[in-house]
């Protein structure tokens, strides 16, 4: 069999402990913060209809034209394995009655982009996110960047910056475009590839451009502020007000625009120094999306957790994990042993303590390896002799001592019945 066989797809991972146990604590600490924030819990589809990111993330997008793992389904249906979640939780909210129109929602789960494989830049990863549904006001898009800061400070990572721009109302949008327009339309040979179609298609993401001519060219550019209404300009002004009075005071970043059309007013990104070329840990921002009769407006964030992993890749995070470890562990010699101390296994694990055993028939060396690398504290040992006298070794793995109980003295000593 090939070796490859063996391997996830390019850009995917088998997540396993220990390092699913930072992944854990990550998942815990945000459930906590998001209820103290009002946040409900969404666990939105993973496969959705492809119209459905085609129309709110922007035909032209990159994560669109080059990125989504879209296939026909049984029957003739274009579908996505959904690339980022706000599209999915808008169609929910979309779909409900007005009840839902002030919708509190988090969800935790992976996304899909076919990008190409470097190291933080996978094709399965994941986030966790918010959308917070509501009409535009200043104060929603600044609790939602508090909340992202809150929870990344909890998290560890209270080293984190700030980026934050406006793209102000869609007409807003119309006049910066063609100021873009007249600006970049004379130095299209200067731009990459990409830019140069991006100039007819979708002005917006020459400004979101990776390359490094493109972002001098760019960075010549003025402030997209200057070309906004007087609304939009306010906008932003008392976000930047409500931020500071909490105690978050902002650099704007006038170039930022996030990567996908759906944005309005408020974006943003949390980028973190540990992280390399890759440094973006979260991004967000108010949006506004049109489903059938209805408009849905919100702000939103999503923060990458394998970034987060990263980022937080320090001894403490790595011990914390270890609380997993089996508190007590079986080992057995003969095979009456082992059927008492199945038995005993699950009468344990019954009374709520972490137990482990070598199943296979393998011998004391291999039993006691096992037990060792689980991190267990403590081994119970029995042979033929124990068994015969209805008698424990309890070994200590710290202290390396070792005593013999009966039953009774066992079960006091786990506090297990
Ligand atoms: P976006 O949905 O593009 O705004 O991304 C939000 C966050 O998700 C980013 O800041 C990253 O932390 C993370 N992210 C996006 N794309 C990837 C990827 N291909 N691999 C790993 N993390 C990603």
């Amino acid at each position: 069999m090939a070796q490859n066989a063996f391997q996830p797809l390019q850009g995917m991972s088998d997540l396993t402990d220990p390092e699913l146990g930072v992944w854990r604590r990550i998942e815990g600490k945000a459930r906590e913060v998001f209820a103290r924030y009002g946040f409900d819990e969404i666990r939105a589809p993973i496969l959705e209809r492809a119209d459905l990111f085609e129309r709110s993330l922007g035909e032209t997008t990159d994560v669109v034209t080059k990125e989504m793992y879209s296939f026909t389904d049984r029957g003739d249906r274009r579908v996505t394995l959904r690339p980022e979640g706000t599209a999915g939780v808008v169609r929910y909210v979309a779909g409900r009655g007005p009840e839902a129109q002030d919708a509190r929602l988090y969800y935790i789960g992976p996304m899909f982009r076919a990008e190409k494989p470097q190291a933080g830049r996978k094709r399965q990863f994941h986030q966790i996110g918010v959308e917070a549904i509501g009409p535009p006001d200043p104060y929603a898009d600044a609790e939602c960047i508090a909340l992202q800061m809150r929870l990344l400070a909890e998290w560890g990572l209270s080293d984190c910056a700030l980026q934050v721009n406006t793209r102000g109302l869609p007409e807003d949008q119309r006049a910066v475009s063609q100021v873009l327009r007249e600006r970049l339309g004379p130095r299209q040979a200067q731009l990459c590839e990409d830019c140069t179609r991006r100039l007819d298609m979708n002005i917006y993401r020459v400004l979101d451009c990776k390359q490094e001519r493109c972002r001098e060219i760019v960075a010549e550019l003025p402030p997209l502020t200057e070309f906004m209404c007087e609304p939009s300009r306010a906008h932003f002004a008392q976000v930047r007000a409500a931020l500071e009075q909490i105690g978050l005071p902002v650099n704007v970043t006038p170039k930022l625009v996030r990567g996908f059309d759906y944005y309005v007013h408020t974006v943003w990104e949390i980028t973190h120094g540990a992280l390399g070329a890759q440094d973006a840990l979260s991004g967000g921002g108010r949006y506004t999306l049109r489903f059938g009769q209805k408009q849905i407006e919100g702000v939103g964030f999503a923060i990458g957790v394998e970034r987060v992993v990263a980022a937080l890749q320090t001894k403490a995070a790595q011990a914390e994990s270890c609380a997993q470890a089996p508190e007590l562990w079986l080992v057995s010699l003969g095979k009456e042993a082992i059927r008492q101390n199945f038995a005993l296994l699950e009468q344990v694990r019954a009374n709520g303590l972490r137990c482990g055993m070598l199943f296979g028939g393998r011998g004391m060396k291999a039993q006691m390896r096992a037990a060792n690398k689980s991190g267990a504290t403590r081994v119970v040992i029995r042979g033929p002799d124990e068994i015969e006298k209805d008698l424990f070794i309890l070994k200590d793995m710290q202290g390396g001592g070792q005593r013999t109980l009966s039953r009774q003295q066992l079960e006091n000593e786990l506090d297990v019945n």
